[in-house]
């Protein structure tokens, strides 16, 4: 374990408590099922009794699927503190589990923020209440034409030259709305999801930002759920494609349906998940780090181990500084988010800051994997060290929720949009 350089961390009993359950928690029980599902097929990992629902059920006796619900819809907000402690010890447990926790947490979250009682009374307070892993999430944002263009046209004051409109929409059906399109084979979970958070194209169906966000139930009439793409790296997290053919839903599980509101609301989704897959980055880097730092004390060359070469030294520093640099930039950035969105609901969060959080963590992250890789020499690319799966998994992320080059461009945009620097 690390030292612990912020004192409001260390010096809280409780925190101290969580980062040491969260890390029992990754070590005994999400290490060795995120090893078994890396090594199965696609189809295997999301079949019914798969290691995948087993760790996912553990998750939810633990509560875990709360920490971003207010206790009034019968969540338990942890604190910004807290949610930087989670996504670490899970990143440093499993990419891809603690993605599927994260992209569980999303519908849930933003029924609590912008549900109406009704959507809250019949799926949000029982999902809360869910043990079982009765419930669960997704977030399908992605269309097949369109990828990188949905974090691009956020930022566009002129979002119709981009032509991707993308293949999903929403048309209002009395009172109730039908759903028709297909959201692309990349979303996380969705081959063992039950219910997704996703983002239709809504009247007047003209702009690429005429965005809707709406829970949809998968075992709905006209809702088709792919098995599982085969992949590089978080294997241990099944994404397939989800195909709606005049799919009905009740009004109420439209969240939104304006498309100014939408904006702000995907806004909003993208920090809170900056903030988490930047947690989960820095979890893995660490991961690769310690891995690092035990090998290269136990590896013998040049007759001595090679962490008493100064070139070695200098190389784990450089990993150290990686690590530390992006650690406490993402706790200021996440203090910031998580206030403003859970706390103080005004929606006034930094997302240029935010996505310069994901986009830093992510890019440090791929670089320690693949620096712990090489010292660990030949021996690195065998499929039963544990750096081999890291490295497979820090390169798939560098893609996840959004390119790094493209959340940069997105954040020095929006940087500018609102103002966030000037000069003297
Ligand atoms: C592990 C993983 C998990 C994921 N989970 C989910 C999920 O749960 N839900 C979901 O909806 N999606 C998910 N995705 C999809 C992910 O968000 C997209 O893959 C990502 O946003 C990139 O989109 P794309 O694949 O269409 O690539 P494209 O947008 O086609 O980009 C291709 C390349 O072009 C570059 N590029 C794109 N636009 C520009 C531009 N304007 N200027 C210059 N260069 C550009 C990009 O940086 C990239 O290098 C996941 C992806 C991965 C890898």
């Amino acid at each position: 374990m690390y030292f612990e350089l912020d004192e409001a961390v260390r010096d809280n009993p409780e925190l101290s408590m969580l980062k040491t359950e969260l890390h029992k928690f990754a070590r005994d029980v999400m290490r060795p099922v995120a090893k078994e599902l890396d090594e199965m097929k696609p189809e295997e990992v999301s079949a019914p009794g798969s290691p995948y629902f087993k760790v996912m059920k553990q998750m939810k006796q633990n509560g875990f699927h709360r920490i971003l619900v207010a206790e009034e819809f019968g969540g338990e907000l942890v604190g910004p503190e807290a949610y930087c402690i989670f996504f670490e010890e899970l990143g440093w447990g499993s990419m891809g589990l603690a993605t599927a926790l994260g992209v569980d947490l999303l519908p849930s979250a933003v029924m609590s923020l912008v549900g109406s009682p009704e959507v809250i009374d019949e799926v949000l307070r029982p999902w809360m209440e869910d043990c079982d892993n009765n419930y669960r999430g997704c977030w399908s944002v992605m269309d097949p034409d369109r990828g990188s263009d949905y974090i691009t046209a956020m930022v566009e004051s002129d979002p119709e030259y981009l032509g991707t409109k993308g293949f999903c929409r929403a048309d209002r059906d009395g009172d109730g709305w039908i759903i028709n399109g297909v959201k692309s084979y990349w979303t996380s979970s969705a081959p063992c999801a039950n219910w997704a958070l996703t983002h239709p194209l809504v009247p007047p169906h003209e702009s690429p930002m005429d965005l809707g966000a709406a829970v949809v139930p998968l075992d709905l009439p006209g809702v088709t759920v792919a098995r599982g793409i085969d992949k590089l790296g978080t294997r241990d997290v099944p994404q397939g494609e989800i195909v709606f053919e005049n799919v009905r839903i009740p009004g109420h599980y439209m969240l939104a349906a304006v498309p100014e509101m939408t904006a702000y609301m995907i806004r909003m989704i993208l920090s809170c998940t900056s903030c988490a897959i930047a947690g989960m980055s820095i979890g893995l880097a660490r991961a690769a780090y310690e891995e690092a730092l035990r090998y290269t004390h136990e590896r013998i060359q040049g007759g001595r181990p090679i962490a008493e070469h100064q070139l070695t030294r200098h190389r784990l520093y450089l990993m150290s500084e990686k690590l530390e640099t992006a650690r406490y930039f993402t706790r200021a950035v996440t203090k910031n988010v998580y206030d403003e969105i859970f706390v103080k609901r005004t929606f006034l969060q930094s997302t240029p800051h935010a996505l310069m959080a994901q986009a830093y963590a992510k890019q440090r992250a791929f670089e320690i994997a693949s620096e712990a890789l090489q010292l660990f020499g030949g021996s690195g690319i065998m499929k039963e060290t544990l750096v081999e799966r890291l490295f497979r998994d820090a390169r798939c992320v560098m893609i996840e929720d959004g390119t790094v080059e493209i959340l940069g461009l997105a954040s020095i945009d929006e940087a500018l949009l609102e103002g966030t620097y000037t000069w003297d």
